[in-house]
């Protein structure tokens, strides 16, 4: 048994007791989400109502999930901790690193050779530590979490943007970054804003050619990519009933597009289905006698406009369904609309890949309907004209889909099955094209269509629609193509229609799986070595901080003083250096290379105070680091926005940047270098961001009282020998400053388990 039904019990038995004290402090009917919300509080029963959109919670989710790219720096940092084994019941998904070229077989056996060091490690560092492994192949981290560990009522976190695919099974889960997860498998608090509430209120019912996917689609074009910030969205009504869990699902998953914290439905007939269909009965049978706490109030939802911040309602009887794109998911076009939207704008018309499949979209249900259209094209003698893949979301369903025969009815239409992995949805596709140069288009029934996104190609144009959708437009190659309306000509030159698909939400036969693809821990990890190999140049084995010195931090030297936006991807950049991810002294060479130097307006070019010389940000610290010189970085507004990527904290403080010192923080990114125990210090007058200079060497004393509150200071010693005195601000509590002291968070854990 993969899931844990113990921790499910506890969460539920905790149901009545925090639920009630809830109720005392909101004073009014709950949301489904802040059932689970509150259910979910650090410091157990609510004390106080948390103002939506303001007021930061510390929360305790009951798992974490991790995909192999981000999991790397996660696990090398929880392995600091000196835990004998995670907190939280936590599983690793390798799906990301494997690329899509010929097919499932050959890709597989390729991305084993080319990322062996990489998964050898994440196999042995979750045998010693407890961790429930899943192999590459076995599947996407979200289906995987979603036919395994997904549980109503239950709080999540995973490293993956469209971790939230698990509020199909009434779940509130929300994508993090790797700090977030290792602190939770390591036994803090997890924080979170408490959200704004949006309501999607879902009548009628679906049919024809309509799924759960234009769901989504319609709710991405309401709200656009930027709508759901900060929200939870939370669906309700005798619609939302109706769909399918894994259909709940698809929408919840692609609630990331919309920006939304998370998405989630309450628990219903169709959710103990799939529950008790994936060999979770017992789980069924608990979530059913706390059913009242895993739905919202009937009050709010009689009335959702007084308890949500936002009210929208889709009656899914009259819903079309829907294509998106190009460039981005919230440009929704009915599909009676579209054709003429393509000829307007001047996009491809013919559609040159059509690819089914990923994490959002690859449930039985799906592949089921789509293989009926694909039979249909068979059936009537239409030969497909676009090409075709296929890729499923976990071994679970395409072991039963093949023993059903869609994957051979696909096959015949010319489909190809690619491994059970991201692969083409997140660029790992290694697209045979003609000429990349040309403008084209493709389909797909993934989540992101952002420019080069799936290829790598500007000149793509990618569309998101339903798979039964993506499969009629690839038999007719041709994007102007309705299958509602149109008739396409086969083989015999005979005019014919494509029907309604028909689909099953759950195989009759029951799922069925040989090798699911999962590696249990060890029962006692004390004897199993974690695998890294001391010449890689992807994992490096880290390195505890060293502890504060216990004095003022003098004689620091500017490192850079940054002018205007400097976001994570200007401090720690993605794109080629992603793959160093897992080995910090190589991804620190990136460090601050995007930042723009105040002094010469110049990215990467900062004076090296010991010779004169101007040069790269990481090798000018390097040289400072060799000397024993601690150095700081200066920055302006917002500071570090963008991704919560822990990298920007930890290269500077690899590097012996001591402190930074900007006129705002980003708060998450201030948060993360608490924890990597450095100085994150704020001007009480920004005017003073203008008194630092090139050759400044720089004190910040009143550290040996560093007290909440209490302001620190800044003396600039200017090379003509004058001086400059300020205050600086912080924002440490208490327990930051002990992270500071000791030199991290992580330091402070492992100290406590070592006694
Ligand atoms: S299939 Fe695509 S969206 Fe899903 S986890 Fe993989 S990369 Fe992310």
């Amino acid at each position: 048994m993969a899931f844990d039904l113990d921790m499910i019990k506890k969460v539920y038995d905790n149901y009545g007791p925090r639920i009630a004290a809830a109720r005392k402090v909101v004073g009014k009917p709950l949301t489904l989400t802040e059932k689970i919300l509150y259910s979910h509080l650090w410091d157990g029963n609510a004390t106080e109502a948390h103002e939506r959109g303001v007021t930061y919670v510390d929360f305790a989710p009951d798992r974490v999930a991790m995909q192999d790219a981000t999991a790397q720096m996660a696990l090398l940092q929880f392995m600091q901790a000196g835990r004998p084994t995670v907190a939280v019941p936590s599983t690793v998904h390798c799906d990301h690193l494997i690329q899509a070229k010929i097919g499932a077989i050959e890709d597989l056996a390729t991305a084993n050779t080319q990322n062996k060091e990489v998964f050898d490690f994440l196999a042995s560092v979750s045998d010693k530590y407890g961790i429930g492994f899943w192999k590459p192949g076995a599947g996407i981290i979200h289906q995987v979490v979603l036919e395994n560990y997904a549980f109503p009522g239950g709080m999540m976190i995973g490293t993956d943007s469209h971790t939230p695919n698990a509020g199909g099974l009434g779940m509130i889960a929300i994508g993090v970054g790797g700090a977030d997860a290792c602190d939770v498998m390591a036994g803090l608090a997890w924080e979170l804003k408490f959200p704004k509430l949006i309501g999607v209120k879902l009548t009628g019912k679906l049919s024809g050619w309509t799924s759960a996917k234009d769901v989504i689609l319609k709710v991405a074009g309401i709200l656009t990519v930027k709508g759901g910030t900060g929200a939870i969205v939370e669906y309700f009504g005798e619609g939302a009933r109706s769909l399918s869990a894994t259909g709940k699902g698809t929408i919840c998953n692609m609630g990331a597009e919309i920006g939304a914290t998370t998405s989630v439905f309450g628990y219903d007939e169709k959710i103990a289905t799939y529950l008790k269909g994936t060999e979770r009965e017992e789980i069924a049978k608990l979530a059913d006698q706390v059913k009242e706490h895993l739905t919202g109030d009937e009050e709010v939802y009689s009335n959702p406009d007084k308890y949500f911040d936002q009210v929208i309602e889709i009656d899914l009887s009259t819903l079309e369904p829907h294509v998106n794109g190009p460039f981005t998911p919230d440009m929704a076009w009915p599909i009676s609309k579209f054709a003429a939207a393509v000829k307007e704008n001047g996009w491809p018309q013919t559609l040159e890949v059509g690819l089914i499949g990923s994490c959002t979209n690859s449930s039985y249900e799906d592949i089921s309907r789509a293989a009926s259209v694909a039979e249909q094209a068979v059936n009537k003698k239409l030969v497909a004209k676009a090409e075709f893949t296929i890729t499923p979301g976990s071994e679970l369903v395409r072991y039963t889909v093949e023993r059903d025969g869609y994957l051979d009815t696909f096959e015949k239409m010319g489909g190809v099955v690619l491994a059970n992995a991201c692969g083409p949805c997140i660029g790992q596709w290694a697209r045979h094209s003609d000429d990349p140069t040309r403008k084209n288009s493709i389909l797909t029934s993934f989540n992101r269509n952002f420019k080069s996104r799936n290829d790598g190609n500007p000149n793509t144009h990618a569309f998101v629609a339903s798979p039964e959708i993506v499969t009629a437009m690839t038999i007719a190659g041709d994007l102007s193509f309705n299958p509602l309306t149109d008739t396409l000509i086969n083989s015999d030159g005979v005019q014919v229609r494509l029907e309604e698909p028909q689909g099953l939400e759950m195989p009759i036969k029951g799922y069925e799986v040989e090798d699911a693809g999962f590696q249990a821990p060890a029962k006692d990890g004390t004897k199993v070595n974690v695998i890294v190999d001391p010449n890689s140049s992807r994992l490096q084995l880290l390195d505890p901080f060293k502890a504060w010195e216990g004095t003022d931090i003098k004689g620091l030297k500017l490192l850079i003083k940054a002018k205007g936006k400097c976001t994570t991807d200007h401090i720690s950049m993605a794109g080629p250096w992603l793959k160093f991810r897992g080995h910090l002294d190589n991804i620190s060479n990136n460090m601050l290379i995007g930042a723009t130097n105040f002094f010469n307006d110049k990215a990467d070019t900062v004076k090296n105070q010991l010779n004169g010389e101007y040069g790269a940000v990481p090798a000018t610290a390097r040289a400072y680091k060799a000397q024993g010189i601690g150095s700081i970085v200066v920055g302006d507004e917002n500071y570090g926005e963008g991704s919560s990527r822990e990298h920007a904290a930890m290269e500077p403080r690899h590097l012996g940047v001591r402190a930074i010192l900007v006129k705002s923080f980003a708060r998450i990114h201030e948060t993360n270098l608490k924890k990597q125990g450095m100085l994150g210090l704020t001007f009480a007058d920004n005017n003073d961001y203008d008194k630092i200079r090139e050759d400044d060497t720089i004190d910040i004393t009143g550290l040996n009282d560093f007290t909440p509150g209490k302001p620190l200071s800044i003396v600039l010693h200017h090379i003509d020998g004058t001086s400059d005195t300020f205050n600086v601000n912080h924002t440490y509590n208490q327990q930051q400053i002990e992270w500071f002291k000791a030199g991290g968070a992580l330091n402070i854990i492992r100290m406590n388990q070592n006694g």
